[in-house]
């Protein structure tokens, strides 16, 4: 028998968290997990640990980790405790595990996803915004210490299975014209424009097509996440701007394609369920089960394209200009994007507050180059004070 791959997961409580415990607990000859990692929650981390008996348990807030700490020590688990963002990086480059899915929310995830990267694992990468942030920085350490990059947004893991087998060379030299970078167009699609004024966070996290968590969600509603997933593909795939068109595709059925100087275009399709991408991910180059039930084309009966409206979702435009204007710029992109979201889901701004906001601070921004992760995080911090003094302006009355 081959040895089990020891596998922690960052993010365990989340959308991704959950679909990834799903596909690990369906091969259990394959997987072992390792390490569960989380934020706040103590009662859903418990129960995993309880389920599952990992050796290391870590959660962001240290209040959160004493107490679970404390119910795992009352109830005789063995699982041990770790607290804080250090308790993060140390399960992500635990020299035990194998495999690490990068499923934090934000550039919470970016100091774990990137000890992850530079201690050589496997990193299951479904934390885009750590990429986002860090650029060069990420890919120049993946190479550096032979970690093993698998993309599992449900686009990007689609165009690496329909990339050639080696693309380091450049799109160019491997017989690549584009990468044709789908989405569903979220929610609001069709909503009459002056309407997205007074949508409210619940009916912005109802995606057509996707249950995910809820500043993705309403990244897909500004499409905001297509940005952000222009931006990582530009990385992942080493593309430039111009190779990469974003397609609306509102069935989610091709989850992206990649088309080639003959004129064959590729397309990575089935249902939409995240559980596709991570058990591609972990079993890679083989294949395994998934759970997700194999696609009804018929059921499906067509599948429709459009091209994206900016006027509608300005979040496009600003994340193109963002990869063009420089890293600085993408930094400051994501960390309004951020603060702009979770001010929009505490019922503070309206929707539309959130494109707006970011194009104020991109405006004021000072967009001097990071040259190390420190001016980075600085970067992050300095947009995420103008963000909050940005949309101060808009918030309701
Ligand atoms: P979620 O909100 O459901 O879960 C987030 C997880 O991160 C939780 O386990 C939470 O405990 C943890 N977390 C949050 N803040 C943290 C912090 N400060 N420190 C440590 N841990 C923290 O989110 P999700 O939908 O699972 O998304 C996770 C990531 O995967 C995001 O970057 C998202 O863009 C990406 N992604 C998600 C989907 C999807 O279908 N849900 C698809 C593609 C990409
Ligand atoms: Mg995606």
């Amino acid at each position: 028998m081959t040895e089990r791959k020891r596998v922690t997961v960052l993010g365990s409580t989340g959308s991704i968290g959950v679909s990834t415990l799903d596909v690990i607990a369906r091969h259990p000859d394959q997987y072992e997990v390792f390490a569960l990692a989380a934020h706040t929650r103590v009662d859903a981390l418990l129960q995993q640990v309880l389920a599952i008996q990992p050796r290391y348990a870590a959660m962001r807030d240290e209040v959160a980790a004493e107490q679970l700490r404390k119910r795992l020590r009352e109830l005789g688990s063995d699982t041990e405790v770790l607290a804080g963002e250090s308790g993060m990086v140390a399960v992500a480059g635990h020299p035990q595990t194998d495999y690490v899915m990068a499923a934090i929310v934000g550039a919470a995830g970016l100091l774990p996803t990137l000890e992850a990267v530079r201690t050589g694992k496997r990193v299951l990468l479904a934390n885009k915004e750590a990429l986002v942030m860090s650029g060069a920085l990420f890919m120049d350490a993946v190479q550096a210490n032979g970690a093993e990059l698998l993309p599992i947004d449900s686009e990007h893991n689609a165009i690496f299975q329909c990339m050639p087998v080696s693309f380091a060379d450049g799109l160019e030299r491997s017989g690549v014209a584009r990468i044709l970078l789908t989405g569903s167009g979220g929610p609001f699609r069709n909503k009459p424009i002056p309407e997205l004024d007074s949508v409210t966070p619940d009916q912005a996290c109802a995606h057509p097509n996707w249950s995910m968590g809820r500043k993705i969600s309403v990244d897909s509603a500004t499409m905001m996440n297509k940005g952000l997933e222009f931006i990582e593909a530009c990385w992942l795939f080493n593309a430039r701007i111009d190779q990469v068109e974003i397609v609306i595709h509102p069935q989610s059925v091709i989850h992206s394609m990649v088309e080639y100087v003959d004129g064959s275009v590729l397309a990575q399709m089935g249902n939409p369920d995240m559980r596709t991408p991570i058990a591609h991910g972990l079993a890679w180059p083989r294949r395994q089960l998934s759970g997700v039930p194999l696609l009804d084309l018929v059921k499906v009966g067509r599948l429709d394209f459009q091209a994206p409206d900016e006027g509608r979702f300005p979040c496009i435009r600003l994340a193109r200009e963002a990869m063009q204007a420089g890293q600085t710029a993408s930094v400051v992109l994501n960390a309004s994007n951020e603060v702009a979201v979770e001010a929009f889901l505490a019922g503070e701004i309206p929707f539309t507050a959130i494109a707006r906001t970011l194009d104020g601070v991109m405006e004021k921004a000072a967009l001097v180059e990071p040259i190390s992760l420190d001016t980075i995080l600085k970067a992050d911090a300095e947009a995420r004070d103008l963000a909050r003094e940005q949309l101060s302006q808009y918030r309701k009355h």
